[in-house]
């Protein structure tokens, strides 16, 4: 189920180039009708006095806008050489879903990380406005710092992290506060247990407003910096993990403001294509429920 081809994201390499030189060969073609059109104007002028030539004049005009290359352009243009054809696919297995250290780890509660206890080697302090002190893996540290700074310039938002790394004992004791509070059936919707946990792998980060509107809550979705969150967040590599509509699939509630990152290739690759989640995407079994 892996090997499911999908069309990649338009490298800037291969893309660009074309449209650069289609766009070329559009230019040539107007400005060719453009010059034609103005030889016709000429030539009627001067033969004005014979009606059928007119007619005629006109109809060649017609053909010059219409023809679809530039077949009788005698100069040889650089941008001639051929299109390649071949639409690059998205490699699936360019990393492990399986390694906890891989930014593409898929944890659900059927996929717990190998080791239970798995701790990352390169947590850094996220330099971002926080309710408690966030710990994160540099390259994702670095994304919502980026992400962070485009909600402040593009749309005046101003973003908090409210929980980000959680090491395995630290889940233990989120989980067992979530059961004593709520009950182990409600907290099996809400709060991963230990070795289940997004957190864990230091990819995954609780965001809010700095202003604490809906904090953790469902209405985050409804709040400008929620939908901002939403439809920016793949720019910077990072997924909203568990949607509204996929919670058969995820195993856990709604959550508008839990967000995994899984770098700016795959998350632009899930947003090209619509897929909302990490075991659509790979073609992994939907994870309701534990073991
Ligand atoms: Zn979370």
């Amino acid at each position: 189920m892996r090997a499911a081809k999908l069309e990649t994201v338009p490298a800037a390499s291969s893309r660009a180039p074309i449209s650069r030189a289609v766009r070329r060969r559009r230019t040539l073609v107007i400005a060719g009708a453009v010059a034609a059109l103005a030889v016709v104007s000429l030539v009627a002028g001067v033969v004005s006095a014979q009606p059928s030539a007119s007619v005629g004049q006109a109809t060649t005009t017609q053909t010059a806008t219409l023809a679809p290359e530039p077949t009788a352009t005698p100069r040889p243009s650089p941008s001639a050489s051929p299109e390649p054809v071949v639409v690059p696919t998205f490699d699936m297995a360019a990393r492990s879903i399986d390694d906890p250290a891989s930014i593409w780890v898929v944890s659900n509660k059927q996929r717990p990380l190998n080791p239970v206890d798995y701790e990352p080697a390169d947590l850094v302090e996220v330099p971002v406005a926080h309710t408690w002190s966030p710990l994160l893996r540099q390259e994702a540290s670095d994304a919502v710092v980026a992400m962070f700074d485009a909600a402040a310039t593009e749309a005046g938002l101003n973003l908090a992290s409210n929980s980000a790394y959680r090491s395995y004992s630290t889940q233990v004791e989120v989980y067992d506060q979530d059961v004593a509070a709520n009950g182990q059936a409600f907290a099996d919707t809400s709060t991963a247990r230990p070795g289940h946990s997004e957190h864990q792998t230091g990819l995954a980060i609780d965001i809010g407003a700095e202003s604490g509107s809906c904090s953790l809550g469902a209405c985050f979705g409804e709040t400008a910096e929620g939908q901002w969150l939403v439809a920016n967040a793949w720019r910077f590599g990072y997924l909203l993990r568990y949607p509204a509509d996929k919670t058969e699939i995820t195993g856990f509630s709604y959550e508008p403001w839990h967000f995994r990152y899984i770098g700016v290739d795959l998350a632009t690759e899930m947003h090209n294509t619509g897929v909302t989640t990490l075991e659509e995407f790979f073609g992994l079994p939907a994870a309701p429920d534990y073991s």
